[in-house]
């Protein structure tokens, strides 16, 4: 065993419990009291880097795909695995860009409002941080099969770096007519057998999980600690990207809640590790149609309590919805889930950042995003979830004007263009219908393509009409 894992181990993240594993085993919960498990390290005996500096210069050496990889040039700070075993296909080359018109959509001044543009990624997602770290593990412990349930992207990922690293097959759960179209082709492009379930993601992951306990398939999804260790990284290149100083805010949907999870777990480790002196603020955001978090949050004063978090709550609070037949329900496909795997560790994350949890409703997320796009940056539905909630909390005046504010997008525009075209283009169609029976007729900011003869005339006078 190299030093790096063996500093390395699986820790449970209830307080009465503690139970440690190695991170040779294949687990998706604690195996003494079924809760979570974090990845946790002996730093003492690891060589942590004395400055964040440092791993940026690693970049430099980017011929070293590990070096190259934005998720592994910090491995110093997810130090799982040795060099050898790690699964890379240049994930991460993400970019953090002020945006002066979202900075005035959200209401801060000047170019406060800073995109973290993770559609960059070799899928589309901010999911192939993750899967680099999980698609690693399976290395280690010789998986042969993997397997998810997803909304979209988890699968898009799993499949690139199945068929990328050519070390195990995969097979992909989605619920049937759920999952947007680019994501869809991604899974049946790079090969990855691909299962419609008759339901929505929470029905598939339920499957999966029996699936993959009953067959001994590697399971990929978010109960796995290792995705949100790679995850971490996009904290690391946002801090990276702001010459290490430490923004106001850090926004970011919330679906899973591995994302905001994985956030709280980067900064509460950076701050331990003295690297950081103070961390930011987190704010989760729902979709008004799948908002558990926000209900159990807000309106049920849910917290984490030092790990001792009120189960009856939570467990009544899903008896009632699922006596209610409540499904979740929004656009916003990458977030359309009731019940989010990671709830405990978000409220982790909550506590570490001071966080606020808000839901917005579709409308607000559609008109977000056709800003972003119109700011230059195209995003999927979900993705603009942070952008309409930084809104909201700007109105509200939890956030202030001068404060810099980092908006995570998730997921490219190209993974559901059926959802931008439907928006601009408000004649009947899918997107309009269902935002119609949402009660949302008029979109803020569409721009329709113009139908015009095949005439040289009539293009012209609409050209000119631009001008006018
Ligand atoms: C998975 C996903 C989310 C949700 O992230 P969680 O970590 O599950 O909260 C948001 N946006 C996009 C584009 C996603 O793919
Ligand atoms: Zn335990």
């Amino acid at each position: 065993m190299s030093a790096a894992t063996d500093s390395a181990f699986q820790i449970c993240i209830n307080p009465d419990c503690r139970s440690t594993f190695s991170v040779d085993d294949t687990l998706v919960a604690c195996p003494e009291c079924g809760s979570l498990l974090d990845i946790g390290y002996d730093w003492d005996r690891l060589p942590v880097p004395s400055s964040l500096s440092e791993l940026e210069a690693r970049w430099s050496n980017r011929r070293n795909p590990l070096d190259f990889s934005g998720v592994w040039r910090f491995r110093q700070l997810l130090p799982f695995a040795s060099d050898e075993q790690i699964v890379t296909i240049g994930e991460g080359q993400t970019i953090l860009r002020a945006s002066d018109s979202v900075s005035k959509y959200i209401g801060l001044n000047g170019a406060n409002a800073l995109l973290q543009y993770e559609g960059l990624n070799p899928s589309g997602s901010f999911k192939d941080n993750g899967m680099t770290a999980a698609s690693t593990h399976a290395r280690m412990v010789g998986a042969k099969f993997a397997a998810c349930a997803s909304t979209g992207n988890t699968s898009a990922s799993l499949a690139i770096y199945s068929s990328a690293a050519q070390l195990f097959r995969v097979v992909v759960f989605v619920g049937s007519g759920k999952i947007a179209f680019g994501k869809l082709s991604q899974a049946l492009d790079y090969g990855a057998h691909t299962l419609q379930i008759q339901g929505d993601f929470d029905d598939a992951l339920k499957q999966v999980r029996d699936v993959c306990q009953r067959e001994k398939i590697y399971l990929c999804n978010r109960v796995n600690p290792f995705r949100l260790e790679g995850q971490k990284t996009i904290m690391f290149r946002v801090l990276e990207a702001l010459a290490w100083e430490v923004p106001d805010w850090i926004v970011v949907p919330g679906g899973n809640l591995g994302n905001s999870s994985a956030f709280g777990k980067a900064f509460a480790e950076l701050k331990q590790l003295g690297l950081i002196d103070r961390v930011p603020r987190l704010a989760v955001i729902n979709a008004a149609g799948a908002n558990t978090l926000s209900q159990l949050y807000n309106n049920q004063s849910l917290r984490w309590n030092e790990g001792r978090t009120d189960d009856e709550l939570i467990n009544g609070y899903f008896a009632e919805m699922d006596a209610a037949g409540h499904r979740a329900n929004t656009l916003a496909s990458a977030i359309e889930i009731n019940r989010p795997v990671n709830l405990k560790k978000c409220l982790r994350a909550l506590d570490t950042c001071d966080g606020v949890v808000r839901e917005v409703p579709d409308d607000a997320i559609l008109d977000a995003k056709a800003q972003i796009g119109a700011g230059g940056f195209g995003c999927e539905p979900a993705s603009a979830a942070s952008v309409a909630g930084a809104k909201l909390l700007r109105e509200e005046g939890v956030i202030a004007p001068s404060d810099r504010v980092v908006c995570i997008l998730t997921g490219h525009q190209l993974k559901d263009p059926d959802a931008t075209v439907g928006y601009h283009q408000s004649s009947p169609g899918q997107i309009a219908d269902k935002l119609a029976s949402r009660g949302i007729q008029a979109v803020q900011f569409p721009n329709a393509p113009q139908a015009v003869e095949n005439d040289l005339d009539r293009i012209l006078d609409v050209i000119r009409s631009f001008n006018a």
